[in-house]
C-alpha cells in the first residue's frame, strides 16, 4: 500500500465520530494510509444541541475504538488519563457522561491523529483510472483507493415550511439562540432533541422567561427510551448478524418495534420536565406551558403577529396556535452528500434517500471491487437500528478495515449471543425444527 501524502489507501469524507472511528482505528495500521477531511474549521459534535446537562444515551466505553481494540491510545479512559482527570472524574460518580465531556474526548481525538484535516471541504467526487479523486476549493486534489462517507444525517425539515430566524431546525438552537424573553415558544417534535430545548426554555426564569411554551409532537405520548439489558441485545453484533439475515419484510417490522430502544426520551430528561411542569402549576400557579401529543403538523405560515402553526390531531381536526418562534425538532434523513454527484447513477440509493450497502458496509456500486465505496451512518435500513448509534460505531470500523485490507486486522470474536433471535425451522409444524439453544461453555 501507497504511504504518499497525496494518494492515500482511505479517504474519509466528513469527520463526525463514525469516521473518526476509522481514523483512529487505522492509526494502529502502519500499512494504510488514510486522509479525512471535515467542512468545520475544528472538531465539533452536533454543538447545536450541546446543552451543557445533556448527557450521552450511551456508555462512553462505546468510544471510538475500546469495543473492538482496547489497547488503542484513542480511548476515552486513555483521555481522561492524559488530560489527568481520570481520579476526579470517578469521583464525580456519574451515572453517565455528559454530551459536552464526549465532544471534549472526540475533539481531543480528532485533534491528536495526523490523518485529520479541517477546513476541508469536499466539493466533489470523480472516479478516474482506478482511483477517487476529491476537490476542493482551496487545496490539492486527493487521490484514494477507496471512500468512507462520513457526512452524517442531515436536518429534516417538513415540506412547504420556510425556515428563518424565527422558525428553524433545533440543530441550529445553540448557534441562533433565539430571544425568547417575553416571547411565545412552540417546539415541534416529541423525541430527544425536542425534549432539551423544551427543558433549555423551562429552565429560563425571571424576566429571559418565555411567555409561554407549546411542545407538539406526532408521537401518541411522550415516550422514554426502552433500557435496560435486554434491549440492549439490539445493540450487539448477534443481533445485528440476525438482522442481516432477515427478509426484508422481518427487517421493517423489527425497526418500527424497536423505535423506543433508540429513539426515545431519556428518562432523566422527561423526568426533570415533568417537576417542572409540576413546580409552575401546583407551587407558582402558571399555566403557560402546555404538551399537544398526537398532532401532526400541517404547516407554518406567517401570522398577523408571529406565525401560524397548523396541526390536525387523532381524529383529524385542525388545529392552529400562534407562536413568535418555532423550533422545528423533527429529526434528520439519511442523505448521500451532494459531493457524490459526479458519481451520479453508479450509486444505488435505498427508497429513503441513503446509500444502499451490501457487504461489509460496502455502498452498491459499479466500479471495480478493488475501489470500494463505504457508508457511515447509511444503514438503517439494511444494517438495522443500531446503525445511526454510537454503540457500534468501533465495530463497524474494525468490518471496513479488515475489508480493506482483506485480512482481519481486528478479529472480531463473536461472542455467543445470549438471545437466540432466528432459527431455521419451516412454515409447517411437519418441518418444524427444536427451538434453538444455548450451547454449554
Ligand atoms: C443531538 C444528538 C445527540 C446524539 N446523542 C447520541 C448518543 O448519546 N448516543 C448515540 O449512540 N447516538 C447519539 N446520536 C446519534 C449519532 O451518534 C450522532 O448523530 C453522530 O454524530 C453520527 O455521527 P456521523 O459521523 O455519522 O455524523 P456527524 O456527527 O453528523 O458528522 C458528519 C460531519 O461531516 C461533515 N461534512 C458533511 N459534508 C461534508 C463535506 N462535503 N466535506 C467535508 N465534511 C463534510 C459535517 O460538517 C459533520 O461534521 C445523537 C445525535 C444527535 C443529533
Amino acid at each position: 500500500m501507497r504511504q504518499d501524502t497525496e494518494i492515500v489507501d482511505l479517504a474519509g469524507i466528513g469527520i463526525g465520530p463514525f469516521n473518526l472511528s476509522l481514523a483512529a482505528l487505522a492509526d494502529g495500521i502502519p500499512a494504510v494510509a488514510t486522509a479525512f477531511f471535515e467542512r468545520r474549521e475544528t472538531f465539533a459534535w452536533h454543538p447545536g444541541l450541546c446543552f451543557p446537562d445533556a448527557m450521552l444515551q450511551t456508555s462512553p466505553l462505546k468510544d471510538l475504538v475500546t469495543p473492538v481494540c482496547p489497547t488503542s491510545p484513542w480511548s476515552f479512559l486513555n483521555h481522561l488519563v492524559e488530560k489527568g482527570r481520570f481520579f476526579d472524574f470517578m469521583s464525580a460518580r456519574f451515572e453517565t457522561v455528559s454530551r459536552q465531556e464526549f465532544s471534549t474526548y472526540l475533539a481531543w481525538a480528532a485533534e491528536g491523529l495526523s490523518s485529520t484535516h479541517f477546513g476541508a471541504s469536499v466539493e466533489s467526487v470523480r472516479y478516474e483510472d482506478g482511483y477517487f479523486r476529491l476537490g476542493f476549493d482551496d487545496r490539492p486534489e486527493c487521490r484514494a483507493r477507496a471512500l468512507a462517507i462520513g457526512t452524517g444525517r442531515v436536518p429534516m425539515i417538513p415540506a412547504g415550511v420556510v425556515t428563518g430566524p424565527a422558525c428553524f431546525h433545533a440543530s441550529r438552537y445553540l448557534e441562533i439562540r433565539p430571544k425568547v424573553a417575553g416571547r411565545r415558544v412552540a417546539v415541534v417534535g416529541g423525541g430527544q432533541s425536542g425534549a432539551e430545548v423544551v427543558l433549555n426554555l423551562l429552565q429560563q426564569d425571571g424576566p429571559s422567561a418565555p411567555a409561554s411554551i407549546d411542545w407538539i409532537s406526532r408521537r401518541d405520548g411522550f415516550w422514554t427510551l426502552q433500557e435496560g439489558g435486554l434491549v440492549d441485545q439490539f445493540f450487539t453484533p448477534g443481533y445485528l448478524a440476525a438482522y442481516r439475515e432477515m427478509p426484508l419484510e422481518v427487517q421493517a417490522r423489527a425497526l418500527a418495534s424497536q423505535k423506543f430502544a433508540s429513539d426515545g426520551l431519556t428518562p432523566a430528561t422527561a423526568d426533570e420536565i415533568y417537576r417542572h411542569l409540576y413546580r409552575r402549576r401546583h407551587l407558582e400557579g402558571r399555566d403557560d406551558v402546555c404538551l399537544h401529543p398526537g398532532r401532526n403538523l400541517l404547516h407554518i405560515r406567517p401570522g398577523g403577529c408571529g406565525q401560524t402553526v397548523v396541526s390536525s390531531n387523532a381524529e383529524g381536526m385542525r388545529e392552529a396556535l400562534e407562536a413568535d418562534v418555532v423550533v422545528l425538532a423533527t429529526g434528520y434523513r439519511a442523505a448521500a452528500p451532494s459531493c457524490l454527484a459526479g458519481l451520479g447513477s453508479r450509486l444505488a440509493l435505498e427508497t429513503d434517500g441513503a446509500l444502499a450497502l451490501g457487504a461489509n458496509y460496502r455502498v452498491v456500486w459499479d466500479g471495480p471491487d478493488d475501489n470500494p465505496i463505504y457508508g457511515l451512518n447509511q444503514g438503517r435500513r439494511t444494517y438495522g437500528v443500531i446503525d445511526p448509534q454510537l454503540s457500534m460505531a468501533a465495530w463497524r470500523s474494525a468490518v471496513i478495515l479488515n475489508d480493506l485490507c482483506g485480512r482481519a486486522v481486528f478479529p472480531l470474536a463473536e461472542e455467543d449471543p445470549l438471545v437466540r433471535w432466528r432459527g431455521d425451522g419451516e412454515s409447517d409444524d411437519a418441518g418444524a425444527r427444536p427451538l434453538p439453544r444455548l450451547t454449554a461453555s
